[in-house]
């Protein structure tokens, strides 16, 4: 059978495709550090996982509404009213399968055919595909290592044009870990409102945030940029819940209706007991958050402090997420061989920057314990002495 063009042009995702081999590599019994993949390699916290367990136990195991558990939308819409100064209610709030599917929703609900969709890069490999599954046009605007991956508004500027629909902002950003100022961010919104746009904020990984960074969230920089504004945030990377696919977006009340809509034709919503789980994470301690950050703190000092030693392999420092964005250009390698050969060679596994929109670079992801970056680290070393 030939695939449909709109399927045509879809690239499957290179980070879960390596990622899937790399563990695979291991259980095969191949001793394979595995710095590919995007998830904190913590157990959800206990009293998370006793809250599905007792939901089971209590018969949650029918259709959740398609917009999500009423009591969990209100714990979501509190918490972005609490922490990031977003006037929402419960009715601003959809629970969807993880950040993931928040994106493709809202991509679908918002994007007609032809319609342009601005992306800075490096972008999170996701977003210029999802733009292509809902007939869109991906504007990508390349950033620099030097301004730390950031757009400025006057790059935003340059790139509207009557077509543009929808920012795309991601911070903390994954691949770079690069985290917008409060400063920067209100420039780029006096760009969106100017013309009209829409924002979509991911900000997945608000969570994890080092110090000397903040988080702004675009929709708080005034009541108007809040209704030109779509907030994607989920438990995945905050409670270490990635597979229990938990996400959500925060809008204006017609976005979410067309969401829904969406939703009740496709998942019908979100498994029933695992929703319990997410209320537990929202209403008990954020003890568990805190000590998650503090092991990524200290994991991004000593990869930090060891690349500086690996001699022209260079990196900027990530304000946010657990992500460091590799400087492979003096290798001559692009960023596939780069990560085929360390991966063969040296049994690392990492991303190429292709998949970021970004050929001269590679992702680390550094969500795995102390003793695996040593030992990976080493050998990552290993490997650029040996390209000399
Ligand atoms: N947005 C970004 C920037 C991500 O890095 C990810 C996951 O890696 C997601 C969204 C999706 O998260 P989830 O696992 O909740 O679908």
């Amino acid at each position: 059978m030939q695939r449909t063009k709109r399927l045509q042009c879809v690239t499957p995702s290179v980070s879960a495709t390596l990622s899937t081999q790399a563990k695979e590599m291991k259980s095969s019994g191949i001793d394979v550090c595995i710095f590919s993949v995007g998830e904190p390699d913590f157990d959800t916290p206990v009293h998370i996982k006793q809250a599905a367990k007792q939901a089971l136990d209590r018969g949650k195991t029918k259709y959740s509404p398609p917009a999500g558990h009423p009591r969990f939308r209100e714990l979501i819409a509190d918490k972005l009213r609490r922490e990031n100064q977003l006037a929402y209610q419960a009715e601003n709030i959809i629970v969807t399968n993880g950040g993931k599917q928040s994106l493709f929703n809202l991509i679908l609900a918002l994007i007609e055919a032809g319609d342009e969709v601005i992306i800075p890069s490096p972008y999170w490999t996701s977003y210029p595909e999802i733009v292509k599954l809902a007939n869109g046009i991906s504007v990508i605007i390349s950033t620099q290592a030097e301004n730390d991956y950031k757009i400025t508004a006057q790059q935003l500027q340059k790139a509207i044009s009557s077509q543009t629909k929808l920012l795309i902002l991601n911070s903390p950003g994954n691949p770079t870990g690069n985290v917008y100022s409060e400063a920067e961010i209100r420039s780029l919104a006096e760009v969106v409102l100017e013309h009209n746009l829409f924002v979509v904020s991911d900000e997945i990984y608000e969570k994890i945030i080092y110090k000397g960074a903040t988080h702004l969230s675009i929709g708080a920089v005034n009541q108007e940029m809040l209704h030109h504004t779509a907030v994607s945030g989920g438990l995945s990377k905050s409670h270490a819940m990635t597979g229990w696919r938990l996400g959500y977006i925060a809008a204006p009340i017609p976005v979410i209706q067309d969401m829904i809509a969406i939703q009740s034709h496709s998942t019908s919503g979100v498994c029933t007991f695992a929703q319990y789980g997410g209320i537990a994470a929202l209403e008990g301690s954020q003890d568990c958050v805190s000590q998650m950050l503090e092991a990524y703190t200290e994991r991004r000092q000593y990869v930090l402090k060891t690349l500086a030693t690996i001699s022209n392999l260079d990196c900027s420092s990530p304000q946010g997420a657990f992500y460091v964005f590799i400087d492979i250009s003096q290798t001559g390698l692009t960023s596939v061989e780069f990560a085929n050969a360390l991966l063969t060679e040296q049994k690392v596994a990492v991303v190429p920057g292709a998949a970021y929109g970004v050929d001269n670079c590679i992702r680390l992801s550094y969500a795995t314990n102390l003793d695996s970056l040593k030992k990976g680290l080493d050998r990552l070393a290993n490997f650029r002495a040996l390209l000399n």
